[in-house]
């Protein structure tokens, strides 16, 4: 079985409202890349990717002629061919390798009859756990709804992501509002939730102080950690051994080279392992068996999924004996989803890992056809700019915050 052709689509679906966070906003909806991988037996595997528009597909497009010919099979064969280390220092196309691993896993699982995760050591479990990933959302531009500012707001949205989702674990998003209101706001979930766990994640925006003395202020809540309070090892280190409860992250620990130096001189606690960053599924299956040697906890990232990237997270999920934690995903955040049968139900917190051979999951192509036609009218959107504050600029520790009394909603393109 060779690889015959590879192809990429843009697209942008749209989310209920924009997600607010530290270094700027979602601005209603996600763009992605859907790769498609198809071999000369007429099997066709799929990826998905952050971000996209024209350079993403040429990107893409270009893999052809490192690839075309290729065994699918043979994929630390296509490391090393398109995502060498050292050469990587040039191209940087970790994501994009990890999108192919993710087709290519597709098309083996399609060709022997297996889903991924039997290809991976086999599934552990049939459900994977998520927390329900709050943020502070602007309302809808098109409908005006679905604000989340105040701590009211915070717990009533949480409310009722509970009753449909049936999470037992919450996550607030923030780092987009002075420390203190942000600190309010937890306290407030935390009341309204004293049975279930809790976590935040400031997006490394504080200074190490900062993220001790909120560490410190939460420290009788029911925590499962505090998500990168700052940005760096040294930081992490020092807030970690102030603050009395572990520290996660899905930044600073991001490849095997700061996973060791993490191991050497532990900083952080729990690695929140990325399907994307980690440049594939199997690269997370390698750093978690790292992890469980070491005894580091891990759970899963979310970096902004549709259903091809969570299908991925899925079979991740399934195969990690030393999964503790709930995953995140911003899956619920969309009001729809380009898979055949529409967005994968949540029942009772949790996602059923997907039966069928390969991913599980198949495109519908009407919906790829709606939602590239609406990348094709929206086009992006700049991740690291506020609607909200044109000509804002965050620091590292940042100190020019959203102020939580301005209520007028940003003028953003639906
Ligand atoms: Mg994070």
């Amino acid at each position: 079985m060779r690889i015959r052709d590879i192809r990429a689509t843009t697209v942008t679906v749209p989310l209920e409202a924009p997600l607010r966070h530290a270094n700027g906003c979602h601005w209603g909806r996600f763009v992605r890349t859907i790769v498609e991988v198809e071999t000369d037996t007429g099997l066709i595997g799929l990826g998905e990717m952050g971000g996209g528009g024209e350079s993403a597909e040429a990107m893409f497009r270009a893999m052809k002629s490192y690839l075309v010919g290729h065994d699918p099979a043979r994929l630390e064969e296509m490391r090393f061919r398109i995502a060498n280390p050292t050469a990587s220092l040039y191209n940087n196309r970790t994501q994009v390798l990890a999108a192919l691993e993710f087709a290519c896993l597709d098309i083996l699982g399609q060709a022997w009859g297996v889903p991924v995760c039997e290809i991976l050591g086999g599934r552990l479990r049939d459900r994977v756990p998520f927390a329900t990933y709050c943020f502070f959302r602007y309302p809808n531009p098109r409908t005006g709804a679905g604000e989340v500012r105040t701590p009211e707001q915070l717990v009533e949205f949480t409310h009722a992501l509970k009753q449909r989702c049936g999470f037992h674990t919450h996550k607030l998003k923030a780092g987009v509002f002075p420390q203190d209101y942000e600190l309010e706001c937890y306290r407030a979930l935390a009341a309204a939730f004293p049975e279930d766990s809790l976590r935040f994640d400031p997006n490394a925006v504080w200074s190490t102080e900062q993220a001790i003395r909120f560490g410190q202020a939460i420290k009788n809540l029911h925590n499962d950690y505090l998500e990168d309070p700052v940005f760096g090892l040294n930081g992490m280190r020092r807030t970690r051994a102030m603050v009395g409860m572990p520290l996660a992250t899905n930044t600073v620990v991001v490849n095997f080279e700061q996973l060791a130096a993490n191991v050497l001189d532990t900083a952080v606690d729990v690695i929140l392992l990325d399907t994307t960053f980690w440049g594939g599924i199997r690269p997370c299956v390698k750093a978690a068996a790292v992890c469980e040697t070491f005894q580091l906890g891990v759970a899963v990232h979310s970096s902004g999924e549709l259903g091809i990237q969570l299908a991925t997270m899925l079979h991740l999920g399934a195969v990690l004996p030393n999964l503790s934690f709930a995953a995140d995903a911003h899956y619920h955040h969309l009001t729809d989803d380009i898979i055949e049968g529409g967005p994968m139900p949540y029942e009772d917190g949790a996602i059923r890992v997907p039966q069928g051979p390969g991913l599980g999951v198949r495109l519908d192509r009407e919906k790829l056809g709606q939602y590239q036609e609406l990348y094709r009218r929206l086009g992006g959107y700049p991740y690291d700019q506020d609607p909200g504050r044109p000509g804002w600029t965050p620091l590292v520790p940042n100190d020019r915050w959203a102020d939580p009394k301005c209520d007028r909603p940003p003028a953003i393109p639906f």
